[in-house]
């Protein structure tokens, strides 16, 4: 493995129970090789920003590492 953890990431994230969207930086800390050599899965939890709904927001993703660039790429695929 060439990435470096944790990784810290921030993007915009819509909660799934009140559709309200805010920025959120998170840490990942547990990457999971994906069957692609350069693919990484993760999964981490994020608490809604909204203080009347302060629901657990779970993040699926992806890590791809270009190893020709120093630049990882990360993909959301789930928001639950
Ligand atoms: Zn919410």
């Amino acid at each position: 493995m060439t990435l470096k953890i944790p990784i810290i990431h921030s993007c915009d994230i819509k909660c799934p129970k009140c559709n309200h969207t805010y920025l959120y930086e998170f840490k990942i800390e547990d990457l999971e090789r994906d069957n692609y050599e350069s693919e990484y899965e993760f999964l981490t939890y994020l608490i809604c920003k909204n203080p009347l709904c302060n629901y657990d927001i779970k993040i699926k993703g992806k890590v791809i590492d270009n190893s020709s660039d120093s630049i990882n790429s990360l993909k959301i695929t789930s928001i639950k």
